[in-house]
């Protein structure tokens, strides 16, 4: 390896996924000569972890349709994917990775001139007795180990741990799968990312599905039988029959190996980078995805929002900035969509508790609307409450729910934060409008005039 070059030769790659990949596509595209090497530990690439709740459920058919690009698909790229090979080891100043092949354990060195660390995240397991058998379902290996379980397993009982938009989307797809499913969570509400009165429509959505919603409930203990599978798990609020119990009570940063290799961790836990993702201190280090920290546009401070839009555009940027492009990561505003139990949710810039705690003024208006024209086949409802700085006017947050046609008008609501547009301005915004869509004024604008009302600047 020559580290004197101008030009870089080997870029190494640590995780093959949306971050991972990302950086590594780009790096080849825009520099063909650059030696593109990735380390998976598992047997996939790029694959989208989004989709696993749906593959759970049945509705997109084989595992491999959550495939973007497999690595033969990228080796006959030029880029040298390693599959079902851990990197083990990084030492910065030897510029070498440690890597083990997981078929057979045989390790050895790797060199580099460039590095992107993008590891992702790992699932944080309630650290109770019994828990150390359950596999969290992150990944598509333990996905299709979980759906070729549930094969003839209907009126079974299943236990997800955690209300948050994964742990709902896993119990719907149980639900579906014909299991009877129970949710616990130990917070107050679902969806922390929401406000509670909005979070109460998506409990409402989830417990008209048929799941059984507890929340305030911690769980104490897994209870296995004789074979090590749970049957049972001991809660605060008394013991659950489980035959299936999923871990989805939040995940964490994964950053051992940085760490170890002398990579800065920020508050959050996540790994620091700045805005060109390069690890600071170290040469030629780049860092992306889940296992880093983004800067938060509105509250000011470094986040670990874990997010697959964030990662493949700040893999893109890693990519494009090892191969002498100079581009920024903006930063993040906390914008999220899902779909759960038929409703569509979505969310950005503040919630109330966020603005609370970080101390920001605020007030705030929320309405009920209709998808669609009122007369038109297929309207329902729409919820949508927004968030304004209350001498400005400037929008800080909004949330929507509703029926299908709801959640994408939540990327309105994030431009006009992202922007820092005011809601006296955005109430008369040229937004499109026909029966099949909306009503004549769409749901968001009717919001921004709601808490325009408010603004007393
Ligand atoms: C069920 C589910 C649903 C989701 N839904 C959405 C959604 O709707 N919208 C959205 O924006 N985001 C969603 N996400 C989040 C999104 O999938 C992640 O934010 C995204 O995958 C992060 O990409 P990443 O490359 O940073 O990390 P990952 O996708 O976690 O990839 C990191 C890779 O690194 C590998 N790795 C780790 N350590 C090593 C090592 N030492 N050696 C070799 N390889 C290693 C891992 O095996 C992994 O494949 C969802 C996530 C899950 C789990």
């Amino acid at each position: 390896m020559n580290s004197l070059a101008a030009v870089p030769e080997r870029l190494a790659v640590i995780g093959g996924d949306a971050a991972g990949m990302s950086a590594a596509s780009v790096a080849h595209r825009r520099d063909p000569d650059l030696e593109v090497v990735a380390f998976e530990r598992g047997a996939y690439t790029s694959y989208s972890a989004c989709g696993i709740p749906y593959f759970v459920a049945g509705t997109v058919g084989e595992s491999e349709n959550l495939i973007a690009r497999s690595p033969d698909e990228f080796r006959e790229q030029g880029i040298a994917v390693h599959t079902r090979t851990e990197v083990v080891g990084v030492d910065l100043d030897r510029r070498e990775l440690t890597v083990r092949e997981l078929n057979g354990g045989r390790e050895r060195q790797e060199g580099f001139d460039q590095l992107v660390y993008a590891t992702g995240a790992e699932a944080s397991v309630p650290p109770v007795t019994g828990a150390e058998v359950l596999e969290p379902v992150l990944k598509i290996e333990p996905a299709e180990r979980l759906s070729s379980a549930l094969h003839g397993q209907e009126g079974k009982h299943a236990l997800v741990i955690g209300a948050s938009y994964l742990g709902l989307e896993m119990a719907e797809a149980l639900i579906s799968r014909g299991l009877e499913v129970t949710l616990i969570d130990m917070a107050e509400q679902v969806m922390g990312s929401l406000d509670t009165d909005m979070a109460a429509h998506m409990q409402d959505a989830a417990e008209g599905l048929g799941i059984r919603v507890r929340l305030s409930t911690a769980l104490e203990e897994v209870l296995l039988d004789e074979n090590d599978h749970p049957r049972a798990v001991r809660t605060s609020d008394g013991e659950i029959r489980a035959d299936f119990v999923l871990p989805s009570a939040g995940l964490k940063p994964l950053t051992e190996l940085a760490e170890a290799a002398g990579l800065e961790l920020g508050d959050t836990g996540a790994l620091r980078v700045d805005d060109h993702q390069r690890c600071p201190g170290h040469d030629g280090v780049f860092a992306a995805g889940d296992c880093v920290e983004s800067w938060h546009r509105l509250l000011e401070r470094p986040v670990n929002i874990k997010l697959g839009t964030h990662a493949n555009k700040q893999g893109w940027v890693a990519g494009s900035n090892i191969t002498g492009g100079d581009f920024a990561f903006p930063g993040v505003i906390g914008t999220a969509v899902s779909k759960i139990c038929h409703q569509e949710v979505g969310r950005t810039g503040l919630s109330e508790s966020e603005a609370r705690d970080a101390g920001i003024d605020y007030v705030t208006a929320t309405i009920r609307s209709t998808t669609r024209a009122a007369y038109f086949p297929g309207a329902g409802p729409i919820w949508v409450k927004l968030l304004a700085d209350p001498s400005s006017g400037r929008l800080l947050g909004g949330q929507i729910v509703g029926v299908e046609g709801a959640a994408k008008r939540i990327d309105v609501l994030a431009t006009c934060v992202w922007t820092g547009l005011p809601v006296q301005e955005m109430q008369l915004l040229d937004l499109s409008y026909a029966p099949p869509f909306s009503g004549v004024y769409d749901p968001v604008l009717i919001a921004a005039r709601q808490v325009a009302k408010k603004v007393t600047g």
